[in-house]
């Protein structure tokens, strides 16, 4: 089984109307076209150096060309049977699709669905699949063969005239025409235990078993394969890893699962008298099919399911909060991680204003928008539901490390010592801050060093702004001003103007950005001397300029103020 989308390759333009024909089947596949020949979704320059390179990938191959190019472009590649990818070679004008590779990789199967897209019979070969209408080696997801060897043994004999008995459920081959008997020599069997010995048997394991720890250090993945070999269950049954969510930010962990190339998972962690973290009291909340458990005095508790178990319906994944930056308003100044956070969310938390500029949602995406200006609550109700597994983000305007969330979701981390919240998988992603955006549109003020200040007394006392606002005025840096006035705050600008004046002279140079970047979005420049608080709302970045800054426009056209790199004292 494969999931990955094949590439299609194609030499010229007489094949493109085919490839796209067979893309249609696979979401996500491209159409590889020779540059200069044809255009297409991605180009390549040698057929047979991009052939190998896309083999060696492991990436599902459909080329549209003579089989004998694409055997003779890949021969040199041919010696692990195990590791190859579906191979196929397609008829230009879509006459013949003959499968060449990867048998074991589900080449037939593909062969059959774009036979079908072309409305033709595929060229398949291979006589087991022949006879029996299925690749008996080749067991569908979900399900994984024991032994190669063994199987190969196992198709010869029934090739050679054998029936075979089924033993356990196999529900893909009740429409396969292999030949049965209850009582013939060769079985095949479907189960959890590992290898009997027997050599007449087809061995595939359901991947049906979990594995669950508790407080388990050192070496688990040593324990896990020690609780299933004293268990006698295969390796290959192992669906998934599961853990209690306390520990869901542990690297070891995740190695773990990597190791046992399993799925990690995990659960709260039943709250029971005693603080032992009994590993079989996580199977039962986190299971959602019936189930067999077998716990012993292993540190390691196993699940054994009646057929496989899909691992994302194990418990939960390992939650996730990002904080993200929208930037100032326009979608093409937030950075892609962001809008790849927005994509994967399932719930939205921020100022409403900000939740309305990050959609529009879909309609699986919870959304949690709010008035509240308490900061701390929507940090620690972000890590609720981070913690229950949930993709959370958090949205801030501008960049959210600059007066705005990630400081107070930080905060609420470092003050709760909740084990759950460290658990969750926690990232902050710049934006482009209301600072920066202005200074863009009015050229460079920003060129040289400077500072940004919130004017807003609401949480921090106005003597410290004041303070602040003479030693940067002293000092000659650039400022710039955020959250200038409000309704609630009327006289600090002219208050903080009046600081500034005693240090810049009136013409020092003046740029007011509001509303950056969104609908009606604006950028002034005036003088230190010019300057009247009615000019400035609440959407205004105010950059008060060093002695330093200039303005010019060139011919009467656009106005650029700048600082330049250098400095010299006036
Ligand atoms: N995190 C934000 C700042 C939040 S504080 C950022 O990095 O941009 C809010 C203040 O930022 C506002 O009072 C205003 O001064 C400024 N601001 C935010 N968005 C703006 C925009 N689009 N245009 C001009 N100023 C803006």
């Amino acid at each position: 089984m494969n999931s990955t989308a094949p590439a299609i390759v194609i030499l010229g333009a007489g094949a493109l109307d085919t490839a796209r024909r067979i893309a249609a089947c696979y979401p996500g596949a491209q159409v590889h076209g020779l540059a200069g020949r044809v255009e297409a979704d991605i180009a390549y320059s040698e057929l047979s150096a991009h052939l190998r390179e896309l083999y060696t990938r492991g990436t599902p191959l459909v080329a549209l060309c003579a089989a004998g190019i694409v055997i003779r472009c890949l021969a040199p590649l041919l010696s692990d049977k195990g590791a190859e990818p579906p191979v196929l070679a397609v008829a230009e004008d879509g006459s013949a699709v003959v499968p060449l590779l990867g048998g074991l990789a589900g080449v037939n199967r593909m062969a059959r669905e774009i036979a079908d897209a072309l409305n033709i019979a595929p060229a398949i070969t291979t006589s087991g699949e022949l006879r029996f209408g299925t690749c008996v080696l080749n067991p569908p997801d979900g399900y994984a063969l024991s032994s190669l060897a063994q199987g190969k043994r196992f198709v010869s004999d029934l090739l050679a005239g054998e029936s075979t008995r089924i033993e356990g459920e196999a529900p893909w081959l009740d429409d396969a025409q292999l030949p049965r008997s209850s009582n013939a020599r060769l079985a095949i069997r479907v189960t959890p235990q590992a290898w009997n010995g027997s050599a007449d048997e087809l061995l595939i394991h359901p991947r049906s078993v979990i594995a669950a720890i508790g407080g388990l250090d050192g070496d688990i993945v040593g324990h896990v394969q020690d609780a299933l070999s004293a268990n006698g269950i295969a390796a290959l049954s192992l669906a998934a890893l599961l853990a209690p969510m306390e520990r869901a930010g542990e690297l070891a962990l995740t190695e773990a699962a990597a190791a046992l190339g399993v799925a990690l998972r995990f659960v709260a962690m039943p709250t029971t008298g005693n603080n032992e973290q009994k590993p079989h009291t996580l199977l039962v909340p986190a299971m959602r099919v019936p189930h067999d458990i077998l716990a012993g005095d292993s540190p390691v508790a196993l699940a054994i399911a009646r057929a496989p178990v899909d691992p994302f319906s194990v418990g939960q994944t390992r939650g996730r909060l990002s904080v993200i930056g929208l930037g100032p308003g326009d979608a093409r100044l937030m950075v892609p991680a962001a809008r790849e956070a927005l994509d994967a969310a399932t719930d939205v938390l921020g100022y409403e204003t900000y939740v309305t500029m990050a959609g529009p949602f879909r309609a699986d995406q919870r959304v949690h928008g709010t008035d509240n200006r308490e900061e701390m609550r929507r940090a620690r109700h972000a890590f609720e539901l981070a913690a229950q597994g949930c993709s959370v983000v958090m949205v801030s305007s501008g960049d959210p490390g600059v007066f705005a969330m990630a400081a107070a979701v930080l905060e609420a981390l470092h003050e709760s010592g909740n084990a759950r919240w460290a658990s969750v998988e926690l990232e902050i992603l710049p934006g482009v801050s209301a600072a920066m955006a202005t200074a863009a549109q009015a050229g460079a003020p920003l060129g040289h060093d400077f500072c940004m200040l919130s004017l807003s007394d609401n949480l921090k006392p106005w003597d410290v702004i004041e303070n602040r606002l003479r030693h940067a005025a002293g000092a000659d840096l650039v400022m710039a001003f955020y959250n200038p006035v409000s309704r609630a705050r009327p006289w600090q600008l002219d208050k903080a103007l009046d600081i500034v004046r005693e240090f810049r002279s009136p013409e020092t140079t003046v740029v007011l950005g509001r509303n950056v970047g969104r609908p009606g979005g604006q950028v002034r420049h005036t003088s230190l001397g010019a300057l009247r608080s009615e000019m400035v709302d609440m959407r205004t970045m105010v950059i008060i300029g060093s002695s330093l800054t200039r303005a010019f426009s060139v011919n009467g056209g656009v106005e650029w103020a700048y600082t330049p790199r250098w400095y010299r004292q006036g």
